[in-house]
């Protein structure tokens, strides 16, 4: 449950002043809060809302706050805009007359109805669209974090995370990381690297995209150019990994993979044979990749498999 609280609003205090609450006066203000918005104590109002918000979905305290509840972060907004709008219907109501309240069995049954079909694609909906807007903010965080712990340099390196079944989101191609805001974050379709919007994919999607094709515990792929990695890379070695702390974050190897131009299907091939089963792997001429149940534990890799590298070279 989500609650929305409006803590200035010039009406709702008004009205807080003279009135014990409101019963419902129109359909929405049913739908959304139930029958009666009662004026209650912050504590017992959260209270009721835990315990029935099924009947009653919104309240207001006698300092005029207002609090709503919805099953998604838009519907507990929403609940709290329609209940300020009826509070000030309300008010301005007394001007022409009074306000004529609705039946109390018609709000009730409104409520019940409204709470078992009425929103609920709408639900749905958002609540995806939450989990992608919250994953697009991770991938810009920790664009970010590669950026600040020398993982890459410049644009170069990307990053993904699996949405759902179908699509995977991705870094923008080519674009600073402290400049990608969640809204240049690409949706790209798994299977058929289809993308939608007007920023173009990372150049790696085929990479990321057969990562998670083939690995079904990877949620989140890092791909990097760091410098010790890029040693491993270079001379074309497997990095072996011996101390205990680094291998229980990036296993005991990262595999060399073969060759292939940046972007292409040899690359994609090539790297994804060499990471097998393991945390990560070494990109010929190129760089290093990890996966990882999310982008933290991706980045747990990446930072160990280059700290595994560094202590390998002698330094
Ligand atoms: P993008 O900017 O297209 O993500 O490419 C960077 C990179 O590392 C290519 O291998
Ligand atoms: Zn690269």
């Amino acid at each position: 449950m989500m609650i929305k609280k409006i803590a200035d609003s010039e009406y709702v205090k008004r009205f807080a002043e003279s009135f014990d609450g409101l019963s419902a006066v129109t359909g929405d203000m049913a739908q959304l809060a139930g029958a009666k918005v009662r004026r209650l104590t912050e504590e017992e109002g959260l209270a009721v809302l835990r315990d029935s918000m099924e009947r009653e979905g919104a309240f207001f305290t006698v300092d005029g706050v207002l609090f709503a509840a919805g099953r998604s972060e838009y519907e507990a907004d929403t609940a709290a805009e329609v209940v300020e709008k009826c509070i000030k219907a309300a008010l301005r109501a007394e001007t022409l007359g009074g306000a004529v309240y609705m039946d109390r069995a018609d709000a009730e049954k409104l409520r019940a109805d409204y709470i078992a079909n009425y929103s609920a694609a709408e639900n749905a909906f958002r609540q995806e669209s939450e989990t992608e807007a919250s994953l697009r903010k991770a991938l810009v965080d920790y664009g970010k974090k590669i950026l600040e712990t020398g993982l890459v340099r410049g644009t170069w390196g990307n990053l993904s995370v699996r949405l759902d079944e179908k699509y995977m989101l991705v870094t923008p191609s080519g674009m600073d990381y402290n400049r990608i805001t969640p809204e240049h974050i690409v949706k790209v379709e798994i299977e058929t690297l289809k993308y939608e919007g007007v920023f173009k994919p990372t150049s790696e999607s085929p990479l990321h995209s057969a990562v998670y094709r083939t690995r079904a515990d990877a949620n989140a792929v890092i791909h990097t150019h760091s410098d010790y990695c890029t040693a491993f890379a270079v001379a074309r070695k497997p990095l072996l990994i011996t101390d205990s702390k680094l291998k229980a974050a990036a296993g005991d190897v990262a595999d060399i993979g073969g060759p292939g131009l940046p972007g292409s299907k040899e690359l994609t091939e090539n790297t994804v044979r060499a990471l097998g089963s393991n945390p990560g792997c070494i990109m010929a001429n190129h760089g290093m990749l990890a996966c990882g149940k999310d982008l933290e534990q991706a980045l747990e890799r990446c930072l160990a498999m280059e700290e595994a590298a560094k202590r390998e070279v002698g330094e």
